[in-house]
């Protein structure tokens, strides 16, 4: 079971709270009616990019140049991204929209 933060996020069809735990590659299922539930995907690419100006800005100001930086940059990536990826769900936690059959990361 993959469990987040407290489950807080409503539902899109009954509005009822859905529970924040699944299965590793299952979709989310709503207690309530049942349905299949996924996290929106639109917009995720801007933690992704978040994640890369942050890890070379950090990599920078750090004082790595060149392959350095480059290096720097792709392991502090990790933590950036992990990091913000946690504080997304934590405090903006995306809303749900249904399944969409397609095949669910992590
Ligand atoms: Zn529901």
């Amino acid at each position: 079971m993959i469990r987040f933060a407290n489950p807080r996020v409503p539902c899109p069809f009954c509005g009822a709270v859905v529970p924040n735990e699944r299965c590793p590659g299952e979709p989310y299922e709503c207690a309530s009616c049942r349905a299949k539930l996924q996290m929106r995907k639109k917009g995720s690419g801007k933690l992704l990019y978040s994640a890369v100006a942050i890890s070379v800005a950090v990599g920078w100001v750090g004082g790595a140049r060149g392959l350095g930086l480059v290096t720097a940059a792709a392991i502090i990536f990790f933590v950036a991204f992990g990091v913000l990826v946690w504080l997304q769900l934590r405090f903006f936690p995306p809303p749900f929209e249904p399944y969409d059959g397609h095949k669910i990361i992590g």
